[in-house]
């Protein structure tokens, strides 16, 4: 028997999700989510999408090592336990590669201690995924954990390009340059935009705009990313739920010096308290359209601003590639809001983008384009799928 399944992983700070797929068919196994891990109301969600219902379990799980036993217990439960023959890899999301990872990376005590020496360039994020394959390792040891980075996708971009204009002795000295994240994301959308165009991915240039909690885009040609909006940690670019994205550092200075802010303070009021929730009080799309559409004026001046900065980068991206095929929405509000796809692309005509009206309205979980069949830029809809991203990569990997 071929060992055809993978585990996915995705270790956050106080939560862990989880996706079993069988690669032969990419389909689901398991699906599943611990939250709250470490306080008394913490909650397990089990799926089994083929059938035999969900689960939920309420109770406190102490830590990261209690949380993934459990999920190891739940898929033993439906026969699908980590000690099965069929199991050929754990997938691990990893957000920080630095420059040391640009492709995944079966883990090794050597490489556990590289992605540990990068945890200052992703502290909020690195640790968490330290300890999940750590816990991962010690569940079952002969199997091989695979670490996929975040980053690792926009490795490609040109020097000039991944460079902060800054003193070039410092930037080496503290590994200050741009790394871009959502990688895994931006690989699979702009890879299966080509295949909806029905092109090979090297002809191809692709704008993606992965519209989340968090939002990047990022500039592809022929399958190569040559430019994304995040930077050195994930706050640039973009207007995002919760973070401001570009804005003039000095800004942090004169909070410093006239607000008399800490580091930690600016840290938080930039990446938890701006953007969509800080313009308007709230982070999620669908309540800013919801105000908007009622006339609330915090609301649409906070969605005009997030439609702004997307026109800027779909422009800047268009300037840098030369020439486009298609610009393309995915992610939460990429998926769903189709208010912002059509204030994104409204009056962008020069640039050779059209929707269809139509097209951009109908709802669907399926790749879609929404431009009429003769514009000279595809405009499309490419819902994303970072686990699969991650099985698949995972699974390349292990089986080559
Ligand atoms: P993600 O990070 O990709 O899970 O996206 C989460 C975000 O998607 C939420 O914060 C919402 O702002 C947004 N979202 C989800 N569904 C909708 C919808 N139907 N309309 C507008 N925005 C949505």
């Amino acid at each position: 028997m071929t060992a055809s399944r993978v585990l996915v992983l995705n270790s956050g700070s106080s939560s862990v999700k989880y996706q079993l797929l069988d690669m032969a068919d990419a389909s689901r196994l398991a699906v599943g989510l611990v939250e709250r891990i470490g306080e008394e109301t913490s909650r397990l969600v089990h799926e089994t999408p083929g059938g035999g219902g969900g689960r939920e379990r309420l109770g406190p799980i102490a830590d990261h090592e209690a949380a993934l036993k459990a999920v190891a217990a739940e898929l033993a439960a439906d026969g699908l336990g980590l000690d099965s023959p069929e199991l050929a890899a754990v997938g691990h999301r990893v957000v920080h590669g630095g420059t040391r990872f640009t492709r995944p990376t079966v883990v090794t005590d050597e490489v556990l201690a590289e992605i540990r020496n990068l945890i200052p360039l992703a502290p909020l994020h690195n640790p968490a995924n330290v300890t999940g394959i750590e816990v991962a390792r010690t569940l079952r040891a002969d199997l091989p954990q695979v670490a996929v980075f975040d980053t690792a996708f926009h490795s490609t971009m040109p020097e000039h390009v991944a460079r902060y204009a800054i003193d070039a002795a410092t930037a080496r000295e503290y590994a200050i340059r741009r790394y871009g994240f959502h990688g895994t994301s931006h690989a699979y959308v702009s890879r299966a935009t080509a295949a909806l165009l029905g092109r090979p991915e090297a002809e191809v240039n692709v704008i993606v705009l992965h519209l989340g909690n968090g939002a990047s885009a990022s500039a592809v040609r022929g399958g190569v990313c040559v430019e994304t909006s995040m930077g050195l940690t994930p706050l640039e670019g973009l207007v995002m739920g919760t973070r401001s994205g570009d804005l003039d550092p000095a800004v942090v200075f004169h909070l410093a010096r006239v607000g008399g802010l800490s580091v930690d303070e600016i840290d938080s009021l930039l990446n938890k308290k701006s953007g969509l929730l800080g313009m308007c009080g709230d982070n999620d799309m669908r309540e800013v359209l919801r105000r908007a559409g009622e006339g609330d004026e915090a609301a649409t001046v906070a969605f005009e601003a997030y439609v702004h900065r997307l026109k800027k980068y779909i422009g800047a991206y268009t300037a840098v590639l030369g020439r486009v095929d298609a610009v393309v929405f995915t992610a939460g509000v990429g998926e769903n809001a189709h208010q912002v796809r059509a204030a994104a692309v409204a009056g962008l005509g020069g640039l050779g983008l059209e929707l269809d009206a139509e097209a951009n309205g109908v709802r669907s979980p399926r790749p879609r384009l929404i431009s009429p069949p003769d514009a000279r830029v595809a405009v499309a809809v490419v819902p994303t799928d970072e686990e699969l991203e991650i099985a698949t990569q995972a699974y390349a990997l292990v089986t080559q």
